[in-house]
C-alpha cells in the first residue's frame, strides 16, 4: 500500500501547489489589471500633452506665416507642400473610389449623392460634363456613406 499512500500524498501536494498557484495568479491578475489601468491613464495624459503641443505649434505657425518670419520659412513651406499633397492625393483617391468631393466643405460623398451628407450643399452641378447617365446607387456606396456619417 505504500505506493498508493505515496500517490495520495503526491496528489495532496499537487492540490496544495495548485491552490497556491491559483492564489498567486489571482493576485498577479489584479496587479496586471491595475497596471493596464495605469498605462491607459498615462497614455491619456500623453495624448493630452501631444494634442496641446500640436495646438500650440499650429497657432504659432499660423502667426509666423502671417508675419512671414524667415526663421520659419522652411517649416512653413513643408506645411504648405504637405497640404497641397494631401489635396492632390485626396483627388486621386476620389477618382479611384468614385466619391464626389463636396465643393463647399470637402466631405467625400458617394458618387451618386445629390447633396453633401455633411453640409447639405448640392453636388449636382459638379459633374455636368458627364453623359447624363446617373450611376445606380449600389449597396456598397450606401454603406460607405452610412459609415462616414457615424464617424462624424
Ligand atoms: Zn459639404
Amino acid at each position: 500500500m505504500s505506493f498508493l499512500d505515496d500517490l495520495g500524498q503526491k496528489i495532496g501536494d499537487f492540490g496544495e501547489y495548485a491552490g497556491a498557484f491559483c492564489r498567486s495568479a489571482a493576485v498577479k491578475t489584479e496587479d496586471q489589471i491595475s497596471a493596464a489601468k495605469l498605462r491607459s491613464a498615462i497614455r491619456t495624459q500623453e495624448r493630452i500633452l501631444s494634442g496641446t503641443y500640436e495646438n500650440i505649434g499650429r497657432r504659432y505657425c499660423e502667426q509666423k506665416a502671417e508675419e512671414n518670419d524667415p526663421a520659419f520659412s522652411e517649416d512653413l513651406e513643408k506645411i504648405r507642400s504637405a497640404k497641397e499633397e494631401i489635396r492632390r492625393l485626396g483627388e486621386e483617391l476620389s477618382a479611384l473610389v468614385r466619391t464626389k468631393r463636396c465643393p463647399n466643405c470637402g466631405h467625400e460623398n458617394a458618387a451618386s449623392a445629390k447633396f453633401c451628407s455633411s453640409c447639405g450643399c448640392s453636388l449636382q452641378d459638379t459633374e455636368k460634363s458627364g453623359n447624363g447617365h446617373t450611376p445606380e446607387n449600389t449597396a456598397e456606396e450606401s454603406d460607405f456613406v452610412q459609415d462616414d456619417e457615424q464617424d462624424t
